[in-house]
């Protein structure tokens, strides 16, 4: 059926709005309206499409996903050459290049533009009449891959132009890059090593890796984004300088990195440069260096190209984050579950600013992965603020004298025997009263996320346990304060500080209580999950591995671990000791108690047999879920009743777990 003109009309105000909300939300980081309000526009203009399906057209914030896995890239040439950026990696060559740029023009004045060299996939995005229709890779330069549908799903890549402010050209050409946050980026190799799959070597990698997937869902489910820096081909439009140009473009709704200046010297280069790398540690996304652009259009045609990169271009890098050096023995650290860690001890070296002596060699595989003896040269890599770690080894350097670690057959601590569980590739120290062990539960104990007890560090622990005078956490409420204040560097002060904070952890949340207890992968999330589902440390205590796979979000493994951490004797000692000091072992009154969904998001589709679907989305969000009406990479589950709509096929795209209503009703403690 055709539309009538107020649908039609009705249905571009929606799409303008769902458009407009967007760009605050992925490009302002700014936004104006809540989820739910958000989620409504779309359900209203996703319904309004499904009523009159000739309005759909590809630029609607409906279509983002949904293409279909295509089996290799088409290529794109680009209208206008994508070429690449001379490096400098000095003062000196700045200002020679700088020499270069002001003799080449001689006498004129000439502005420079700043802005931060983010480390990402490079990529071109055509828009011809405001409307998004083809995305590509950099390639070499003049051809690159056509993977349109795949930067569709990129939300801070508008699918269409915003022209609240400004014209939008009939064509514009942008160029940006496609970056992933680095907290995005640990978190997507965790998964990535959960799941058996190689991770990523760094965040550059995983944008480049997760825009050329060949199907769109999986660049979907990736939190990608886009920070535009230039402009290819653009018709009816021209600027006077490369900042004005970017002004503009954050007018169409495109992301421009904000971190930007336009200056007149060297020395103000130099400030910006050292601004970007005092705060490289701490900015979100990876960047490598400084952008420095001839900031006038005129001057920089006057300078023209060199040999494949352009003269009023240069990129000044930051120092390298790898640095090479001899590994001159590996040490083995025990953790508080027991487990053997191999660490690399090195010879110092400077990387990016500071000394590194250690680094992580992860585990016995990742030392056979790399094929890392002692002796050998090794790169070590600093990215963020993660521990280092070796990369790779220069073979070439061996001299035969080099000889692979061993994995030790006894405790480095306790000196008590190690044992590989099957089919894991860690050995574990099993005297549960390891030294090692027990301290490591200890500060996992007082951690500020689990009993919060301040003061209690490692320095104290160590003291305590070496000592005699605690064996597990629960000792920590016997102790006195004339006994602590006896201790080395404590006085009567600071030990009256520490009984005060122990005093103050018996009354911890329960989901903190059960995160302390550290039993394995249980994390904060899954002690909350469990501090909802059971109203007390008994119940959960007792339950089946039957029962715990049966809450939500419990996996097998797990169940198995917390069946077993109860069933451990030492275990029901410590839980003894925690009840007689007046720990907190029960849920706590009120609505937090319930909050199981907390974090999760809902999708409803078809009809349900026992309730309505707002019923059903009140019951989520009694819960502390949310329900929403369109699935998304953001949707954790859907619940597929009679007779699903698309919604379903997008999930199951999207590879999002779908339950039916008994499941559900399972899951909120219906049945
Ligand atoms: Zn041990």
């Amino acid at each position: 059926m055709s539309a009538p003109a107020d649908i039609r009309k009705k249905v571009e105000k929606l799409r303008e709005k769902v458009n407009y909300h967007n760009y605050r939300y992925y490009v302002l980081d700014n936004p104006e309206v809540t989820d739910a309000e958000y989620d409504r526009l779309m359900r209203e203009l996703e319904s309004l499409e499904r009523e009159y399906p000739d309005l759909v057209t590809p630029d609607s914030p409906t279509q983002r996903v949904g293409a279909q896995p295509v089996e290799a890239f088409g290529t794109v040439r680009h209208a206008v050459p994508m070429l690449s950026i001379q490096n400098a990696l000095s003062e000196d060559e700045v200002r020679e290049w700088i020499g270069r740029v002001e003799r080449g023009l001689s006498g004129e004045k000439v502005r420079y533009s700043l802005e931060p060299k983010l480390d990402g996939l490079a990529v071109e995005l055509v828009y011809e009449g405001g409307v998004l229709t083809v995305g590509s890779t950099r390639g070499d330069g003049h051809t690159g891959e056509n993977i349109t549908e795949n930067l569709r799903t990129v939300k801070s890549i508008p699918l269409r132009l915003l022209g609240r402010k400004v014209k939008v050209p009939s064509l514009i050409e942008v160029r940006g890059e496609v970056v992933i946050k680095r907290d995005d980026f640990e978190r997507l190799n965790e998964e990535r090593r959960k799941a058996g799959e190689e991770p990523f070597a760094n965040p550059r990698n995983a944008a480049a890796g997760s825009c050329r997937q060949l199907n769109p869902a999986i660049t979907a489910s990736r939190p990608l984004t886009i920070f535009i820096y230039g402009i290819g081909r653009v018709e009816g439009l021209s600027f006077e300088t490369h900042s004005e140009a970017l002004d503009y473009l954050t007018e169409l709704g495109l992301k421009v990195v904000d971190k930007r200046r336009v200056v007149d010297t060297c020395e103000e280069i130099f400030d910006f440069y050292g601004e970007l790398l005092e705060a490289r540690e701490t900015f979100p996304y990876e960047m490598d260096g400084l952008v420095i652009k001839v900031n006038s259009f005129v001057l920089q045609k006057r300078l023209g190209v060199r040999s494949r990169s352009p003269r009023y271009i240069l990129a000044y890098k930051f120092p390298a984050h790898e640095g090479t050096t001899k590994l001159e023995d590996v040490v083995w650290q025990v953790g508080r579950t027991g487990a053997l860690t191999p660490v690399a001890v090195l010879k110092p070296v400077g990387i990016g600013g500071v000394t590194v002596s250690r680094a992580s060699l992860h585990n016995q595989d990742e030392i056979r992965r790399l094929d890392a003896r002692i002796g050998d040269t090794v790169v070590v890599q600093r990215a963020g603020d993660v521990i280092p770690k070796v990369v790779r080894v220069v073979a070439s350097k061996r001299t035969g004298g080099e000889k692979a670690p061993q994995v030790p057959e006894k405790c480095p601590v306790c000196n008590s025997g190690v044992i590989f569980t099957e089919g894991e590739v860690v050995p574990r120290c099993q005297n549960i009263a390891c030294p090692a062990q027990v301290k490591g539960n200890i500060i996992h104990f007082a951690q500020r996320t689990a009993l919060d007890i301040d003061g209690l560090g490692e320095k104290l622990v160590d003291q305590l346990v070496d000592n005699g005078m605690i064996r597990d956490p629960g000792d920590l409420y016997s102790l006195k304060e004339e006994e602590v204040a006896a201790l080395e560097r404590m006085g009567r002060k600071s030990a009256e500080n520490l009984i005060n904070a122990i005093d103050k952890s018996r009354s911890a949340p329960f989901a903190r209580v059960i995160y302390g207890l550290g039993i394995r992968h249980v994390g904060e999330h899954v002690a909350r999950v469990l501090a909802g589902h059971f109203s007390n440390i008994d119940q959960l205590a007792s339950a089946s591995v039957d029962e715990l796979v049966g809450i939500p979000e419990i996996g097998p493994i797990v169940a198995d671990s917390i069946y077993g951490y109860f069933r451990e004797d030492h275990n029901r000692r410590f839980l003894g000791k925690l009840r007689d000091a007046g720990v907190r072992l029960e849920a706590e009154e009120g609505p937090q108690k319930k909050r199981i969904f907390e974090g999760l998001t809902f999708v409803f589709t078809g009809g349900l047999d026992t309730m309505t679907r707002d019923e059903a989305g009140e019951m989520v969000e009694s819960l502390g879920g949310r329900a929403s009406g369109s699935v998304s990479a953001r949707t954790d589950y859907v619940v597929a009743g009679k007779d699903p709509g698309s919604k379903l096929d997008k999930a199951k795209k999207l590879g999002i777990e779908i339950i039916d209503e008994e499941k559900f009703r399972r899951m909120c403690n219906l049945d």
